[in-house]
């Protein structure tokens, strides 16, 4: 049986690790959706393209592709027009640059049946902001996870620390809320819970902890 788990929420509440860990737990295949609006916000800001412009950023989509490729490792690779561009998409600039690109509809459009095709053919722990909502209304677990703002922009902080990018603790904070307000009140796909997803505020939680709690959670819509 095919497994689709989905797991939304806002910026530096842990989804990505906690996708990763349940995947690995599990079996299933990690899906991060985040990193194909990164990779199309790579490519517009490469191109020059003003991503303030739909129409223009609708206008340079025939020139790009973007797929996604499993090493060895196991760790998703994002591929653009053949070159894995997955260690440049993590800085403030493409953060927020995602965030623009993505409340385009074209954009949306353009990486829907690339997220759909995944979750039909593998079982998988997809995260996002719209995946229990749009990508995979079926998906048998729907996890929402979120945590207050000060915890989550202090883990973002310490995160891009540990890769070497140069930022501050009121950068981080500052930059998260702009991406998160218009990410929760775009007109498509807002990053919003899906009815049926349950809600895990890990605000007080560890990542061990938090992945014990998606476990039972998990454990409980699947029995
Ligand atoms: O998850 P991550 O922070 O890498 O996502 C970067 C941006 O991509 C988000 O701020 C959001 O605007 C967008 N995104 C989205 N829908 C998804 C995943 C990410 O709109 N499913």
């Amino acid at each position: 049986m095919i497994v689709n788990i989905a797991v939304d929420g806002p910026a530096g509440a842990g989804k990505s690790y906690l996708a990763r860990a349940i995947a690995k737990r599990r079996g299933y295949l990690y899906v991060d959706t985040g990193a194909l609006y990164r990779t199309v916000a790579l490519y517009m800001t490469q191109k020059g393209v003003d991503i303030g412009n739909p129409t223009e950023v609708e206008a340079s989509l025939p020139g790009l592709s973007v797929s996604l490729d499993y090493g060895d490792d196991g760790e998703q690779r994002v591929i653009l027009n053949g070159k894995d561009v997955s260690g440049s998409i993590r800085t403030p600039e493409i953060s927020s640059a995602a965030s623009k690109v993505s409340a385009i509809p074209a954009v949306r459009a353009y990486l829907l049946d690339l997220q759909k095709d995944m979750a039909k053919t593998h079982s998988v722990v997809m995260d996002g902001r719209d995946i229990g909502t749009v990508i995979l209304p079926d998906a048998q677990v729907k996890i929402f996870l979120c945590a207050n703002e000060k915890a989550r922009a202090k883990r973002r902080y310490l995160e891009l620390c540990e890769k070497g990018i140069a930022t501050t603790p009121e950068e981080v904070e500052a930059e998260m809320a702009l991406r998160d307000k218009n990410d929760s009140t775009r007109k498509i796909a807002p990053a919003v819970p899906a009815p049926d997803a349950v809600i895990l505020d890990n605000s007080d939680l560890d990542r061990e902890g938090t992945v014990e709690a998606a476990l039972a959670i998990i454990d409980k819509r699947l029995s």
